[in-house]
Formats: structure tokens, sequence, C-alpha cells
């Protein structure tokens, strides 16, 4: 079983150690150590990388460590590495060297969501039931249906004051019934001699494998985002530390953008999208006002010089500028009184056909529309009276109008 240094140690970055072995079985080339500060990705903590160096000042090789995982049945740690494999073999010496910034961005979340969820606990008995590390965020979910706004805000107030406090955190090992007795968080189901234990000096004290910080000042901050339903409760987004600081820069910056666009302080960016949402659904009531009056006017004028065949009127006619919405809006008023066959197109943003008919006239709009659309490879539909359709261009639907209309019974 590799013993494992970051257990004493989360800050040891550099170390030696020997090769035990190293096998291709997993499909990468896994290389396992007698000691190592890698940690794998376990308990919601993910992989540290690195390097692995042989050799001394006048020849070494080095290979790259891409992700590190854990032989549950062996307790091994599995360093995945890429590169010349060769010079690694059993019994050398190998000085292992960890990835620092990536280290101390998992330490910081890691011990983050240790604070986060004591918070939440010691606040309201929301147990934590699970912890996942992203790329960009962090999550953890609660046992609980819901959390308000107000209990949010009291978890980050609180969480936040712990790591400004700057209390010592400690790794102790204890057995199962101790650690019964020491009151951990959560004890895991695995039956183990020892457990490993973190320590937040007076506020927390819980099983991990994981690495963490020395005091919870070196966490920097923690920054709730979004809640989320899930199905074992609720699920809480949210970033520490450095990762803290680069997500608000970057809030901050969509936010500058937005206020600039509007002309407004970044505070003030919620209530100028309202009103100019607000705005913005004034100005479309008014023109759809607009367009019934224009329709209304447009289907008399279109009546009176349409073909009249004993009393039924053929109106067909291609608007290039307008779209499908007003279109429809025409053909309902052409057809809404005394007996009348709409035909009608328009290019606008997307070239389309409506179909209409008083109700009761002998025509089928549905079934025109079907053959129509067939022949124009596009899709449409509708019923005996009223059918709409797409047209691939302008030139195409304006044809499509014609050919329809050399088949309308008119005077039925
Ligand atoms: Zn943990």
């Amino acid at each position: 079983m590799t013993e494992r240094l970051y257990y004493k140690d989360s800050f040891l970055h550099e170390f030696e150690a020997r090769v035990v072995a190293v096998s291709a079985a997993t499909g990468a080339v896994a290389v396992i150590l007698d000691r190592s500060a890698f940690c794998p990705t376990s308990g919601g903590q993910v992989f540290d990388t690195g390097w692995l160096e042989v050799g001394d000042a006048q020849s070494s090789a080095r290979v790259r460590v891409k992700d590190v995982a854990e032989d549950e049945q062996t307790g091994d740690v599995l360093h995945l590495v890429e590169g010349d494999v060769k010079p690694l073999q059993p019994g050398s010496l190998v000085r292992g060297t960890i990835d620092g910034e990536r280290r101390l961005d998992h330490i910081q979340q890691h011990s983050g969501q240790h604070v986060l969820s004591a918070a939440f606990e010691k606040l309201y008995g929301f147990a934590t039931v699970s912890f996942h590390m992203g790329e960009e965020s962090c999550t953890i979910d609660l046992a609980t249906d819901a959390i308000s706004a107000k209990q949010l805000e009291a978890a980050d107030k609180m969480a936040n004051k712990i790591i400004a406090e700057d209390r010592p955190v400690e790794i102790r090992f204890a057995t199962p019934d101790e650690a019964r007795t020491l009151g951990v968080r959560k004890i895991p189901l695995a039956e183990r001699e020892k457990l490993r234990l973190i320590d937040v000096r007076d506020f927390d004290l819980n099983a991990c494998g994981g690495t963490h910080v020395r005091s919870t000042g070196q966490i920097g901050s923690i920054l709730l985002r979004k809640t989320e339903k899930v199905k074992q409760g609720v699920r809480v987004e949210f970033v520490c530390g450095l990762r803290a600081v680069r997500t608000a820069r970057r809030d901050f910056e969509t936010l500058t953008e937005a206020a600039s666009v509007f002309s407004t302080h970044i505070w003030e960016v919620q209530q100028q999208v309202r009103k100019s949402l607000d705005e913005i659904k004034a100005a479309q009531k008014a023109q759809h006002r607009l367009l019934e009056e224009v329709a209304e006017l447009q289907a008399q004028q279109l009546l009176q010089s349409a073909e009249d065949r004993g009393g039924n009127k053929l109106v067909v006619q291609f608007f290039p500028d307008r779209d499908l919405g007003f279109i429809k809006m025409l053909a309902q008023k052409l057809t809404k009184s005394g007996n009348a066959v709409a035909l009608l197109g328009c290019g606008g943003s997307q070239a389309s056909l409506v179909f209409a008919q008083t109700q009761g006239l002998a025509n089928d709009m549905g079934a025109l529309m079907k053959q129509t659309v067939q022949r124009l490879s596009t899709r449409g539909g509708g019923n005996r009276d009223m059918a709409q359709g797409g047209a691939p261009d302008s030139a195409s639907a304006e044809q499509a109008l014609q050919q329809a209309a050399s088949v309308i019974v008119v005077s039925g």
C-alpha cells in the first residue's frame, strides 16, 4: 500500500520515492511508488498532476503525471503517466513534483467545502450528502427540500467569518469508536482501523482523505453561487479562494459591460433591464395594434379589387417585406365574413405561405398546403379552412401562390 505523504502534509510539493511497479494494465501506464505526495481522485476531490523524474544532474529523464487514481483493493496510488517510461524501473529512485497551483486550488475548494458544509449543518441541520469539485465550480448536495435566500446568506456569512478568524486546521487520526465520541460530522461506512480527521478548531471535525489548508485563512473566501433542486436534496454551487476572485472578476466584467450598454451604474443594471423589457413589451403591443389596423384596411382594399365569381372572392397576394404573423392576421380578416379564399405569401425574415377560406367553402386548405410544401420540400399543414407553410425563398413562394390559385374552386 502506498504511503500517502499528503495525509500528513498538504503543502509537500516535492518528495523522493522508490518505484514499486509499472503496469500498462488499465490502458494508460500506471506507476506505483512506495510513497507519494500525489493525491488521487476520491471523496469529491480531483487528482493532482505533476512530474516524476529519474537520474542525476548528468542524465535525467522525466514523465508527466496526467492523472492519479486509487486502487481501492490494494490502497495503492496509481500515477498515470505519459512519455517514455523506460527509465522508471521497479526499484529505481524517483523525484516527484506536484503542480503547486493546482494543489492550492484543490486545497482551497476542499477546505472551503468542509467549512460551508459545517455551517449549513450547524445553522439548519442540513447534512451534506455529496461533494463535487468541478473545473469551474464546486457543488454540495444538502439533504433538504428547500433553501431560502436568507438561509444561503446566513451560511455564506458564517463560513466566511470562520475563514476570517483564521482558525487552525489540524489532521488527526482516530479509530471509528473514538471518532464517534469526538462528535465527527460524518463517519464513513467502510470499516477502517484508523480514520483521518480534519479538525477545524472548535468548528468542525470530519473524516476525510483529501488535501487541506493549515488554517482557515488560507481558504481566502467562499462565494456561494446558484442553487438547484436535485433528487437527493438541494445542490449548492460555490467557489473558494483564488477561484472566487476569478469568478467575481468575471462577474464584474460582465456587469460592467451590461452597465455600459445601458449607460448606467452596475447596481442599476437590473432595473434598467426590467425597464427595457417593459418598453419592448409596450412597443410590441403598439406595433400589433397598428398592424391590425393596416391589415384591416388592406383586407378591405384587397376584397374590393379581388376577382369576383358569383359572390365569392379570390385574393392572391405576395408581400415581399411582411412576415408570417402579418399575413395570418390578414388572412383571418379576409375570410372572416363574406365568402373568400385568400392565398397569401410573404418574404420577410422567412418566406412563408398562408392559405385560408371562409368557413364552409368547398376547398381543403390543409390538403392544398400539404401538396405545396411537398413540392417545395418544406414543412407545413393545417385544417380545411386555414393552413400555413414555409418556402425556401420569396421567388418560390410567389410561384407556389399562382400554382395553388389554379386549383381553387371559388364559385362553389
Ligand atoms: Zn473532505
